[in-house]
């Protein structure tokens, strides 16, 4: 089968052909992914009415770009899928009406995938994993532990209570007057810092739930520049750094915490995985932290390439791939949600809504 994907969430306009080759191993025929960043640049952060505009006015492009490098035609195609929800409406508008449209004109099915599950189901693309695994989705967006059981079977077990922690590093990064998005401006200044000079907390360390939150560890670190202002480069270093091992430090307890309970739940595993997804996971001192944890337990850390762990289409193309293959299409009413929780059953929110 041929699937098209279509990613239209956040500010990353994408679409992506993947398959399988005769030995049923995941093929990505193209993968085109048009980031908006330098739109959204002046802001110091998503607009959602840019967004929406800069994805109506690339998806059809984007579109063809992925056929033409996938050297297909529409009529080779199995189904189209398209990302829609979480995330702001009107680009998801922008993705779903574009990835039904195709559908209608082809007489295709369609596929309405949740941006989650195109993170969650990324190591079964990159890697074959096999069910189940737990995942680790530290993105700009969103900080959660979900035990992937199989094809939509999620449990959450952890979520941020505030700031996800790539926001984290970005407001810390614009506090400390670095360009945005933040983090690997944050991980070069940390490189060259002293982590102990300003001692910042570790949120939830120890805490028995899983959740995370780093709202105030960016209050801590905002009073901490305030008394050192005005701030010396190497000030600017050390507040990075500390920063960064504080944050490294909290996901690590929280991450470790969870493996305990993976082992647990799963004792039998010949192969027991900790995935990870998300644009934070390139943050070396992240990774050092993780490959800790996960040697600690006895589990097999898996880092997918950078390009499929960010948002891409070639991930929402592969959960539409899997939901085709198992025959769980959607009808050409499938409505947007700005909210969707992977293990919810949050309302379905049609047009504009929070
Ligand atoms: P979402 O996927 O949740 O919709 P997003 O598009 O912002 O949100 P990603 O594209 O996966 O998420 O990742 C971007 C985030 O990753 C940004 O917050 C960015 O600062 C962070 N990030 C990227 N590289 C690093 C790094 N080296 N260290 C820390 N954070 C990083
Ligand atoms: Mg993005
Ligand atoms: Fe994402």
């Amino acid at each position: 089968p041929l699937i098209l994907g279509i990613e239209t969430s956040c500010d990353e306009t994408a679409a992506s052909v993947v398959g399988r080759d005769d030995a049923g191993a995941p093929v990505i025929h193209s993968n085109v992914v048009l980031s908006q960043v330098e739109e959204h640049a002046a802001f110091g952060g998503v607009v959602p009415e840019i967004a929406a505009r800069a994805h109506v006015e690339a998806l059809d492009g984007i579109v063809k770009a992925a056929m033409d490098e996938a050297g297909i035609g529409f009529d080779e195609l199995s189904a189209v899928a398209a990302t829609t929800g979480p995330g702001l409406v009107g680009g998801l508008i922008v993705g779903a009406m574009t990835g039904k449209a195709i559908a209608a004109a082809r007489r295709l099915p369609f596929l309405a995938i949740n941006h989650l599950e195109g993170h969650a189901l990324t190591p079964r693309l990159t890697d074959r994993l096999a069910y189940p695994y737990l995942l680790l989705l530290v993105s700009g967006g969103h900080s959660q532990i979900v035990l992937v059981r199989g094809l939509g079977a999620y449990e959450r077990w952890g979520t941020t209570i505030d700031d996800a922690l790539g926001e984290a590093f970005d407001k810390t990064a614009k506090l400390l007057g670095l360009p945005n998005p933040g983090g690997p401006h944050v991980e070069r200044r940390a490189a060259a810092g002293d982590p102990k000079r300003f001692a910042l907390p570790r949120p939830m360390k120890g805490n028995p739930r899983l959740d995370f939150s780093f709202s105030g560890l960016k209050t801590a670190l905002r009073m901490a520049a305030q008394a050192a202002a005005p701030l010396s480069p190497t000030d600017v270093d050390d507040l990075c750094a500390g920063f960064q091992a504080a944050a490294a430090d909290s996901l690590a307890d929280r991450v470790g915490r969870a493996l305990t309970q993976f082992r647990d739940r799963f004792p039998d595993l010949a192969d027991p995985v900790l995935a990870v997804a998300g644009g934070v996971a390139a943050n070396r001192a992240i990774r050092t932290a993780l490959e800790a944890q996960t040697a600690r337990t006895g589990v097999r850390l898996v880092a997918p390439p950078l390009a499929l762990c960010t948002d891409n289409a070639a991930m929402i193309a592969y959960a539409g791939l899997e939901r085709f293959e198992a025959g769980m299409v959607d009808g050409l009413d499938a409505p947007v949600r700005s909210r969707w929780p992977l293990d919810g059953d949050s309302a379905p929110m049609i047009g504009f809504g929070r």
